[in-house]
């Protein structure tokens, strides 16, 4: 919560200083290493570290799955390899730290264990990852804890999404500070906010929805 009430003293600080926010604004900064997410709670944090340095594509998505599940008008998304994504719990229920140090493990609660699979050592994965839906629509994995919604996968999905996983940017440490995680295209236009379809933020348009 510390992090969250500095962020928003600097905001606070941004908005009494004009041009401490243009300057916010404006830049757009492009960080290196790899992206580090966690939920809400901090149960579950994961790391993405992809060799290009970048997601494969990141973008907005006004479809209705996206609009339910992040509750707002559009979801901002990032595609990686899955190879590329461990996953950790961060505390079980007697606190004790445990890694899922992604070799492969079919009993992790994550699927096929080629995903984020990983020996148990102590508190399973599938204790504190929640999963909703199946692996060719799409299998949403959220936080039992606090309901965050880290990770999708579509394994038996497109040929082009089976070994890729989608994270929404804003569970990433940084990701609307990150010029890597800046959005270049949006899909599913025809269900774009009323309030939204004036506003063109020169994306390419992703699909023919
Ligand atoms: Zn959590
Ligand atoms: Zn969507």
């Amino acid at each position: 919560m510390a992090s969250n009430a500095a962020r928003e003293k600097e905001a606070a600080t941004a908005a009494q200083d004009p041009s401490a926010a243009a300057a916010a604004a404006t830049a757009t900064t492009v960080m290196n290493g790899p992206f580090k997410g966690r939920c809400i709670c901090g149960a579950l944090t994961f790391t993405i570290d992809p060799a290009e340095g970048a997601p494969l594509a990141a973008y907005l998505c006004h479809c209705l799955d996206c609009q339910r599940f992040s509750g707002s008008a559009f979801a901002h998304n990032a595609t990686f390899r899955v190879a590329d994504l461990t996953v950790e719990v961060a505390a079980g229920p007697e606190g004790a730290a445990v890694q899922q140090d992604g070799d492969g493990n079919d009993d992790t609660g994550a699927g096929s264990g080629s995903e984020i699979g990983g020996k148990q050592k102590g508190v399973p994965l599938e204790d504190q990852l929640s999963t909703y839906g199946d692996d060719v629509e799409g299998r949403m994995q959220f936080c039992r804890t606090c309901g965050t919604r880290l990770l999708l996968f579509c394994p038996a999905g497109s040929s082009s999404m089976r070994d890729k996983v989608v994270v929404p940017v804003g569970v990433l440490e940084g990701g609307f500070e990150d010029g890597r995680l800046a959005p270049a295209m949006e899909g599913w236009l025809k269900r774009k906010a009323c309030w939204l379809r004036g506003v063109d933020l020169g994306l390419r348009r992703m699909g023919s929805e």
